[in-house]
């Protein structure tokens, strides 16, 4: 119920909340007043409250599903008693069940005290643990993380990772912060969370967003399992996207813009999904812009460049450049990490204007939410919206792309990788021990024992006359004979979860 439910909430993104937000505000006495306020909404800025976009979200797909759900219960009861579990259901489902709001002192390098604000949002506990990220940024509040811990919940039923969802920030900018002082504060509020019973192994799962990664995550790892979780054996898995040493899973920083190609991969190879966009099916002839150049951004940049398409543009909090012959990904990040930023790279000229608007066929939003808005949405020029970051899209924007004919892969689909490969991470630690190494050499000598086999088989049929018949793997068997190492089977695993999610959804709509 929920992937299908997922899928709804996706497809109809937005278009009810448009509508319910607009009409709802108009008088129906005057069809003159009507277009006149139409108008004067295009000229708003168009900022709905994070949380109540996504409850729109989440309104219009259960109007949609329920009486899918009503037919499908397969229970004694009247169908009115049916409709009314169902709806009761829904109604469950849609509010964050757990808000932790705290705040506590730190002492900065200079010798002032400073209080840190930071929340965590428990989405829903129908699966266990609960599974989101922690984002450090000035934009964080409570309605932020309710809003991303909901969008978590129907994530991971998208892709049919056991979890509920959850969500943290704390309001900080950390460039203004020294390491010191951001460990200092990843710490504290690693206690904040456990005291309260916002973390636990098997109670809620945090993980790496904006401005968090690896080095965060071992930090949380490290004050939980040498604290609270002194005792508990299966510690580290108190949070995940932690680095390889410390219990972390090869290809979890690269899973989610992993994730984002696979997606997109999904329906650009669809021939009747292309069509509908006037586009040829493949990456060969596409270009992309990305907006955000950090883990989602740089990652789905490698993926999509490797398999063929050309990346023409690149935004940036402080700039963005554009080169309609392409951008190299080694090349950028190479440059980002030695200067901090993407502006002034050689490899191309620096974009005027919204890099949003730009010339492309897919844009890849990486960065923030609401950044498509009524406003900007009748500008856009690509054909294909890959939604990388969290709630990029707003409900204006939305029914626009879907008057244009312009295809929205959404966020609770497109970005699940990161979360689908922390589940496999989370599994790893609480077996402790790590994909492959059990079946590793058996693997191997299964493989040499074929191809002995095979020969052995023909040489029986047609002699040795002309000396024995070599058996020569091709080069992909080769590479895989001696067996699937750790990063293989994340990979083939994260590949297939996309596959089977996109082709679920489809089979459920149709
Ligand atoms: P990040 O901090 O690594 O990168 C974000 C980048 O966007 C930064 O380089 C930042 O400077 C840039 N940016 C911020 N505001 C911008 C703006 N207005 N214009 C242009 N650039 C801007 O964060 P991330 O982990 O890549 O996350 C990006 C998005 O993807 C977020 O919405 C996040 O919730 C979502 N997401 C992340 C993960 C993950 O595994 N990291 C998983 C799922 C979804």
């Amino acid at each position: 119920m929920y992937r299908y439910f997922g899928e709804l909430l996706s497809r109809s993104a937005g278009s009810a909340l448009a509508s319910g937000c607009v009409d709802s505000a108009l008088p129906a006495s005057s069809s003159l007043m009507r277009v006149r306020r139409y108008a004067d909404a295009a000229n708003q800025p168009d900022d709905p409250n994070f949380f109540r976009m996504v409850e729109g979200f989440f309104d219009r797909g259960a109007a949609i599903v329920e009486d899918k759900l009503v037919e499908d219960l397969k229970t004694r009861e009247s169908p009115e008693q049916k409709r009314n579990r169902v709806r009761g259901i829904l109604r469950i489902i849609k509010p964050c069940n757990h808000v932790l709001s705290v705040s506590f002192p730190i002492k900065r390098d200079n010798g002032e005290w400073e209080v840190v604000e930071g929340y965590r949002a428990q989405h829903s506990q129908h699966r266990t643990p609960c599974k989101g990220g922690i984002r450090y940024s000035t934009d964080v509040s409570v309605d932020e993380v309710k809003a991303l811990a909901s969008l978590m919940t129907y994530k991971c039923a998208v892709v049919d990772v056991p979890f509920g969802g959850a969500k943290a920030g704390v309001k900080i900018n950390p460039k203004n912060y020294s390491d010191n002082e951001l460990e200092k504060i990843t710490r504290r509020f690693t206690i904040e969370l456990a005291k309260k019973g916002f973390i636990g192994p098997g109670i809620d799962v945090p993980a790496p967003d904006m401005s968090t990664g690896e080095r965060e995550m071992s930090w949380i790892a490290d004050t939980y399992a040498n604290t609270i979780a002194h005792t508990d054996i299966n510690a580290h898995a108190c949070v995940t996207g932690k680095p390889i040493s410390q219990g972390g899973i090869h290809g979890r920083i690269s899973a989610t813009g992993r994730g984002v190609f696979h997606g997109i991969e999904n329906f650009i190879n669809e021939a009747s999904y292309m069509s509908m966009l006037g586009l040829t099916p493949g990456f060969h002839d596409k270009t992309f812009v990305i907006q955000g150049f950090g883990n989602v951004g740089l990652h789905s940049m490698r993926y999509l460049h490797r398999f063929g398409a050309k990346c023409v543009g690149i935004g940036e909090i402080d700039g963005a450049i554009y080169n309609p012959d392409g951008i190299d990904p080694k090349q950028l990040e190479d440059y980002k990490l030695q200067h901090g930023t993407i502006v002034g790279f050689p490899g191309a000229k620096p974009y005027e204007g919204n890099i949003l608007e730009a010339d492309c066929h897919i844009l890849i939003p990486a960065a923030g939410e609401k950044q498509l808005t009524r406003n900007n949405a009748p500008k856009i020029k690509a054909k294909i919206i890959a939604e990388g970051a969290n709630g990029p899209t707003t409900p204006g924007a939305d029914k626009i792309f879907l008057e244009n004919n312009v295809m929205v892969i959404p966020d609770m689909y497109l970005n699940a990788g990161g979360v689908t490969v922390s589940y496999f991470e989370w599994l790893k630690n609480l077996n402790h021990v790590s994909y492959g190494r059990l079946t590793f050499k058996y693997e191997r000598d299964s493989n040499y024992h074929l191809l002995m086999s095979v020969q052995e088989s023909l040489e029986r049929k047609f002699g040795k006359q002309g000396g024995p018949i070599p058996i020569v793997p091709t080069a992909d068997f080769q590479a895989r004979v001696a067996g699937a190492s750790e990063k293989d089977i994340v990979h083939s695993g994260l590949a297939y979860t996309m596959e089977r999610s996109a082709r679920a959804c489809e089979t459920e709509t149709k």
